[in-house]
């Protein structure tokens, strides 16, 4: 079976964390800030605080640009729902916003229809394509830049990331590069930083206010710090498995637009189908030859849905989960694999 994901944690790897493990520190330490420094160095300036998850950097991300209970957040309702979990966690509002039909990222135009007073919009760079940063941004708002899928792009652009007040990254297990679990946050702002990092931890303090334990292990950052070394390589080579899937998509089937831009990371290779009949068909067609193509957000996992608000006002994201399908993409995948998967596109007809 060709699965969806794997890891590649390379001998490498297990030699850096060996190290580690022999130096008898564990928790938060040298390695964590020597990833914080990677992603200074990474973003050409700035600050950064490696946390436990995706989703601490959410929370801690919000409670750092001093959100307070009631206030709305915006977010895209095709995405994972660590969004709402971070936005409640805050004790902020949600509200879900329709995404574009080509980019499936955030929709500009939407957010001024459907949450036009949100002070606070957390947009992400789904399945590795920018969001449209520049056009979100305005009206005093607030922008927390979701890269959990989208990491290393920025080695690919002229213009460097940081025109939103803070980006955040997930180390989990399916990411580009993990430590098992791990999270961060990078700003240009460094009292965002400050502040996230005071949040971090909670032992040892002069003063009281409510602070927690978001900590990133110097075990995940060893591993993590291992990987970062081949990101671009990384990078590279998922672009390169992207322009084949590109070459050979079956009749009908378009791939998400911008993903085969040089800005773009595909973390995902997510193509439309022109409706489900031909997406599902598609998808047994794989699995009939051992090839494992998910649905990257099912229906019933749109976060309107979760929040059961009604789905005729989302119109395109709705039609997303009909007909999209997530090819596998991912570095481990072997040249005799790839070649399979090529192939049994290239076979299928409805
Ligand atoms: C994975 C992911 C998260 C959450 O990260 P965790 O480390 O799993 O908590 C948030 N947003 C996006 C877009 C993600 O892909």
């Amino acid at each position: 079976m060709i699965e969806h994901n794997k890891t590649l944690i390379t001998a490498e790897d297990r030699k850096a964390l060996d190290a580690l493990l022999q130096t008898g520190w564990i928790s938060q330490g040298q390695e964590a800030a020597r990833l914080e420094d990677l992603f200074v160095g990474h973003y050409n300036g700035g600050a950064a605080c490696a946390l436990s998850s995706g989703t601490a950097a959410l929370f801690i991300a919000l409670k750092s640009l001093g959100i307070v209970a009631g206030e709305v957040v915006a977010l895209p309702t095709y995405a994972c729902s660590a969004l709402l979990n971070a936005v409640y966690m805050a004790g902020a509002e949600p509200i879900p916003v329709d995404v574009m039909p080509d980019t499936y990222c955030l929709d500009p135009n939407n957010l001024n229809i459907q949450a036009a007073n949100a002070r606070y919009i957390i947009s992400v760079n789904t399945f590795g394509v920018k969001s449209d940063i520049a056009n979100l941004l305005g009206r005093g708002r607030i922008l927390i830049e979701d890269c959990c899928h989208s990491l290393g792009s920025n080695w690919f652009r002229e213009k460097e990331l940081g025109e939103s007040d803070v980006s955040i990254f997930s180390f989990y297990a399916t990411k580009t590069i993990t430590g098992g679990q791990g999270g961060l946050i990078w700003s240009r702002a460094s009292n965002v930083i400050e502040s996230a990092k005071d949040f971090r931890q909670f032992d040892c303090r002069d003063d009281y206010k409510p602070r927690f334990n978001f900590q990133m292990t110097d075990i995940q950052a060893a591993l993590i710090n291992s990987q970062m070394i081949r990101l671009q390589a990384i990078c590279k080579r998922r672009k390169e498995i992207a322009q084949l899937y590109a070459n050979a998509l079956p009749q009908g089937f378009v791939c998400q637009s911008k993903i085969l831009e040089i800005s773009s990371i595909p973390y995902r290779f997510v193509i439309r189908a022109p409706n489900i009949i031909f997406r599902d068909a598609l998808q047994k067609h794989m699995l009939d030859s051992g090839i494992r193509c998910i649905v990257p957000l099912e229906k019933h996992e749109l976060l309107h849905r979760y929040l059961g608000l009604n789905p005729e006002n989302y119109p395109v994201s709705e039609s997303l989960a009909d007909t999209t399908l997530s090819l596998p993409i991912y570095p481990a995948l072997k040249d005799e694999e790839l070649n399979s998967i090529l192939s049994t596109m290239n076979e299928f007809q409805l």
